[in-house]
Order: structure tokens, then sequence, then C-alpha cells
């Protein structure tokens, strides 16, 4: 930690500020510059230092050192971090592509489309059973039968099973179910949920709330982490902006900021980071380009008909479309596909 004096510092201010650290456990070294003056505070960095420090009389800023994340942060663990479940590996030098519609709709529906998502390359399958819908009236999701219709479609098919958990109490229904369980964008800060899903031991895959700083989404990791669940896939899917050509505006710069600062693997989603079919393949392809370690993307076979996300849902024809022109692109950053 280093904190900061005002360039008016007294010295007296600044003896205290030293006294103070030592108070806090943490060893003070003064370096007086020609205008200011620093004060490292040398130590662990623990919660709650920088309100200790702040409101010292003199201190300008305190600047911490260390990631507020410590589990999720590169810094403690250097050797990136390969989520498995099933046949899906995520982090590996193989992209791995998890594929489905929005919602999972019928069990016939489940299955035809994951036998064809399969054969096109998928690894990974993704329905929503349990769904966090903006208006109460839209359709919610089967709930426990749509979960069963995804049971279904592993068994035909042997692709791993991607699906949204909404509340710790559905926790352990949804995880006799699913593979990976999904924590969305509207609940990557509901703590109980996560602590659930860390405990539950699944592979998780966390999305990016809408509105999250990168501190904030590597923090909501950690409480999964913390529970001895190392299994954390990251999923950048579009934040809020003032932008409306899209239905969110999709950063791909997370990609290579979260590689830098966490050992975890990121997962990119542009169907809801773009809410526009057209935009999903072009995206899907900067994604990898910027290095993502998988693409999460829906599909479905009548997006026209889908029951929710029509209009960010790419046709079964353009997912394999997307597969060829991928691989390319992977190709070309040292991946395969
Ligand atoms: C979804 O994957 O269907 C979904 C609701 O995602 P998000 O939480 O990112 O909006
Ligand atoms: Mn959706």
């Amino acid at each position: 930690m280093i904190v900061v004096m005002k360039p008016d510092a007294t010295g007296e201010q600044i003896d205290h500020m030293a006294a103070h650290i030592g108070t806090l456990g943490l060893t003070p070294q003064v370096i007086r510059g020609t205008h200011q003056t620093v004060i490292a505070a040398i130590g662990e960095e623990r919660p709650g230092l920088i309100e200790a420090l702040e409101p010292g009389e003199g201190v300008e800023k305190v600047l911490p050192i260390m990631a507020p994340y410590k589990r999720a942060s590169s810094e403690l663990k250097s050797e990136r971090t390969v989520v498995r479940a099933r046949g899906l590996a995520v982090g590996g030098t193989r992209v791995a592509v998890i594929a489905g519609p929005c919602s999972v709709e019928s069990e016939a529906q489940i299955i035809g489309l994951a036998r064809r998502l399969k054969a096109l390359g998928a690894t990974g399958l993704r329905g929503g059973a349990f769904k966090p819908r903006t208006s109460p009236y839209s359709f919610q999701g089967h709930k426990e039968e749509g979960l069963k219709m995804l049971a279904a479609a592993r068994r035909e098919t042997g692709l791993a099973i991607v699906t949204e958990v909404m509340a710790p109490e559905h926790v352990p229904m949804v995880a006799e179910y699913a593979d990976v369980l999904q924590i969305g964008a509207r609940n990557m800060q509901n703590y109980q949920l996560l602590q659930a899903v860390g405990d539950s031991g699944r592979p998780a895959l966390l999305k990016r709330g809408m509105s999250a700083t990168m501190d904030e989404f590597l923090l909501a990791a950690e409480y999964i982490l913390d529970r001895g669940n190392s299994n954390v896939m990251l999923c950048e899917r579009g934040v809020r902006t003032f932008e409306d050509h899209t239905r969110f505006t999709l950063p791909l710069a997370t990609v290579p900021y979260l590689h830098d600062k966490s050992h975890l693997p990121v997962v990119v989603d542009p169907s809801h980071g773009t809410g526009k079919a057209r935009l999903v393949v072009p995206m899907c392809k900067a994604a990898l380009a910027a290095g993502a370690d998988a693409l999460i993307v829906e599909v479905h076979d009548d997006p026209e008909h889908a029951v929710s996300d029509g209009s960010q849902t790419i046709t079964p024809n353009a997912f394999g479309q997307m597969m060829a022109q991928c691989r390319r692109i992977a190709q070309a950053v040292d991946r395969t596909m």
C-alpha cells in the first residue's frame, strides 16, 4: 500500500501516519520527495486498510499495490486454469464452443439441435431452463422439466450441459442435471448464489454483470473460488452504454485484460453482447482473434419462432459457417477449434 501525502502535509502529519501504519501491523517507510512525501506501508494488504488510512490528516490518496481479488489473480497463480466438464475443456489450446437455444423449448427441439451442433463441432450445449426475463409476463423457462430435456440431449450426444441457475436453493437441483452452472449477468452480484455454486463444486460459467467493473467481476469470481471451487470461467456478455445500435456493447479488450490479471479462462458471448444475429459471426471471429478461450452462442432451428432472444439467435447453417471461418482465425492465433 502506498500512502501519498499532500504537498503541504506537515512533518507532524507525516509522523502521525507513519505511526498509524505501524499500529495497523504494517512497516512504514517514509520516502521524502522534493514536492511530496509518500509512505510505503509494507505488509499484507487486507480489506479495510484503505478505509483506515484514507481519512488521515494530510493524506492525498492511498494506492493499493496488489489486486483486491486474490484467488482469481495471476499474481498468486501464474499457470492458466483449464476448466473441464465432460468433453468440454475451456482454457487450453483448443477453443471451446458452447451452443444452443436461449431457452430449452421441448425435448425434440433440444435433442435435434444438440445432434446438429455436435456434428458441426460444438463441445458444450447451452439452453435455459430457468430464465431471468426482464418482464414477469415473458416465458420463464420449463424449469426442472427443461433440465430433464437437457439431460436427455446429453444422453444422446455426450455434450456437456451448460445451464443457468438463478437461486441458491435451486443449486442442488440444477447441479443434478447440469455439467456447468451458469450464473447470469443479473445475478453476478448475488453473493449467496455465488457461494452456493462455489459449495456445489460444479464448474461455473460466471457472466459479467451489465454494469460491473472488471474488479467487481473478478471479486464475484473470488466468491466462488473462496469456497474451494477452482472451476470458474469468466464470460464477457456485453455492458450497458449510451449506445443503442446494439442490445449491449461488447468490449473485447476484456479478453486480454482478464488474461493479464487472472489465470481463469475467458468466454465471450456475442449473442447477448450484440443482440443482433447478423453481428454474431463477425464478433465470434473478433473474440477469437482477441484470445477468447471459448464462445457461447445462441442457435435455434427457427429463430423467428424462438420463445426468447430470437433476434440474436443464429441458425445451424450460420453456426456451421461461423465454425469454418473461426477455425481459420484459431489457426492464426495458434489455437485449434
Ligand atoms: C442467457 O444466457 O440466456 C442469458 C440470460 O444471459 P445473460 O445473463 O448474459 O443476460
Ligand atoms: Mn438469451
